[in-house]
C-alpha cells in the first residue's frame, strides 16, 4: 500500500467552470473573478479582498502598503517559508527573525516582543498548520507598539480564530491556494485587509502601479501609471477553478479535520506513553486539517521513524529549514542558537499524510506502522 502525502481535492464543478471560462475572453478581473470575489466576500465580511497569483504576492502587496524605508524592521518567525521574509526585503525593509512556541510552532509572543525596537514597523504571524496564532496577545502587542500586524495565513483557508477566519484579524492577511494547500487552483493567493486606503494602494500595485481596476469597473475612461507596481492579477482560468474549490470548502475541511481526529485518537495512547507529542490545538483555534504532525524526542528518532514509514510506502515529511539557519539567514547575521525552538522543531517535527483522499483505513494503517516502530524501539 502506498499513501501519498499530498493529493489535491477534485471539486465537482471544476470542469464545467473551466469550460465556461474557456469559451470567454480570459479578460483580467473578468466574469469568474467577479463571481469569486462575491463568493469570498461572504467568507470575509467587512474586508477588502484582492486575488493574486500566489500568497507570496499577496504578502508582497501587503508589505508594500507599509511603505518601509531602509533600516525599518519587520519581525517574523524563523520556522517559516521564505515568502514573508522575501516580501520584507522586496519592500525595502529588514526581516528580524524570532522564535516559535513549542506547543503550536506558532510565533512566540514574548520572543517577538523582546525584538521590538524603534525601527520595528510590523510583525508577521504565521498560522502554522492552519492553527490560529494567539491573536489577542498579538493584537495587543502590535497596538501597544504602534506597529502593523500581518497574518501569513497561507495555510489558513477555512480555519478560524474564535469564529473569525484567519487573515481577517490583522491589518493584512494573505492566504495561499498553491497546489499543496487545502483549497487550490495550482497557484493562487488572496490579500485580505480592513484598511480601505491600503486596499486602493494595493489595487494599483497589483495592476502595474496604475488605476486600471477603476478603468475595468468603468470608473475611469483611461488609466495612468501612478506608482511602482507589478502584474499580480489571478488569471480567469485559475479564478474558475478556485471558485469551484471554494464552493466545496466545507466538505474539504470537514474531511481533513476528520482525518486529523482519527490520527489523534489512534496515536494518543502512544503519546500518553511518552513516545512523541502530537500537534496541539488551543481552544481559540478552529483548525482546517491542513497539516497533522508529531514531534519526536530527538532528531535521530524522527529520522529513523521517517525512514521506517517511507520504506513502508507512507510518504511523511519534515518541514522548514528555519530561516535563521539557512544560507540567507546566515548572510543576515544569524547563528543557530538565535532561535533554539525553531532549531529543535527542524529536527523533530514529522508531518503525516493528510488530504481528502485519506480513508479511515489509511489512517489506521499509518498509526499501526508508527506503533510497530515504537514497539521494536
Ligand atoms: C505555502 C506557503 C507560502 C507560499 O504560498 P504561495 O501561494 O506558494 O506563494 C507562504 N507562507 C507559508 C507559511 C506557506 O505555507
Amino acid at each position: 500500500m502506498k499513501i501519498s502525502f499530498y493529493r489535491r481535492h477534485r471539486a465537482g464543478s471544476e470542469n464545467k467552470y473551466l469550460k465556461d471560462c474557456l469559451s470567454g475572453e480570459l479578460d483580467t478581473d473578468g466574469f469568474f473573478m467577479r463571481r469569486l470575489l462575491s463568493h469570498a466576500a461572504t467568507l470575509y465580511p467587512g474586508r477588502s479582498l484582492l486575488f493574486t497569483p500566489s500568497c507570496t504576492l499577496a504578502l508582497e502587496l501587503s508589505i508594500s502598503c507599509l511603505n518601509l524605508r531602509p533600516g525599518d524592521e519587520v519581525i517574523l518567525p524563523s520556522f517559516n517559508f521564505p515568502s514573508a521574509a522575501n516580501a520584507v526585503l522586496r519592500g525595502g525593509g529588514t526581516p528580524v527573525l524570532c522564535d516559535i512556541s513549542p506547543d503550536t510552532q506558532n510565533i512566540s509572543v514574548p520572543d517577538a516582543a523582546r525584538r521590538i525596537t524603534r525601527r520595528t514597523k510590523a510583525v508577521i504571524a504565521v498560522h502554522y498548520a492552519g492553527i490560529a496564532c494567539p491573536m489577542e496577545p498579538l493584537l495587543k502587542l502590535a497596538g501597544e507598539a504602534g506597529i502593523a500586524l500581518v497574518e501569513d495565513a497561507a495555510q489558513g483557508a477555512s480555519a478560524f480564530y474564535r469564529g473569525t477566519p484567519l487573515g481577517a484579524l490583522g491589518d493584512f492577511g494573505a492566504v495561499s491556494y498553491h497546489h499543496t494547500k487545502n483549497i487550490t487552483c495550482g497557484e493562487g493567493g488572496l490579500m485580505v485587509t480592513g484598511n480601505r486606503e491600503a486596499y486602493v494602494e494595493a489595487c494599483q500595485y497589483r495592476l502595474h502601479g496604475t488605476n486600471r481596476s477603476q478603468y475595468i469597473n468603468g470608473e475611469a475612461d483611461r488609466y495612468t501609471w501612478n506608482r511602482p507596481g507589478l502584474g499580480a492579477a489571478l488569471s480567469e482560468p485559475c479564478a474558475a477553478i478556485l471558485l469551484a474549490q471554494m464552493e466545496e470548502a466545507q466538505a474539504i475541511t470537514s474531511r481533513r479535520v476528520a482525518v486529523m481526529g482519527h490520527y489523534r485518537e489512534l496515536l494518543e495512547p502512544l503519546e500518553k506513553a511518552g513516545a512523541f507529542s502530537l500537534m496541539q490545538v488551543p481552544d481559540y483555534a478552529e483548525p482546517n486539517g491542513h497539516i497533522f504532525y508529531l514531534r519526536t524526542d530527538t532528531a535521530d528518532r524522527r529520522e529513523r521513524l521517517q525512514g521506517y514509514l517511507l520504506s513502508r510506502g507512507i510518504d511523511c515529511r519534515t518541514h522548514y529549514v528555519p530561516l535563521h539557519l539557512s544560507p540567507m539567514g546566515r548572510k543576515l547575521g544569524y547563528a543557530p542558537q538565535d532561535c533554539p525552538e525553531s532549531l529543535r522543531c527542524y529536527g523533530t517535527l514529522l508531518r503525516l499524510p493528510i488530504h481528502t483522499g485519506i480513508t479511515d483505513d489509511d489512517a489506521l494503517w499509518v498509526a499501526e506502522k508508527i506503533g510497530r516502530f515504537y514497539k521494536k524501539g
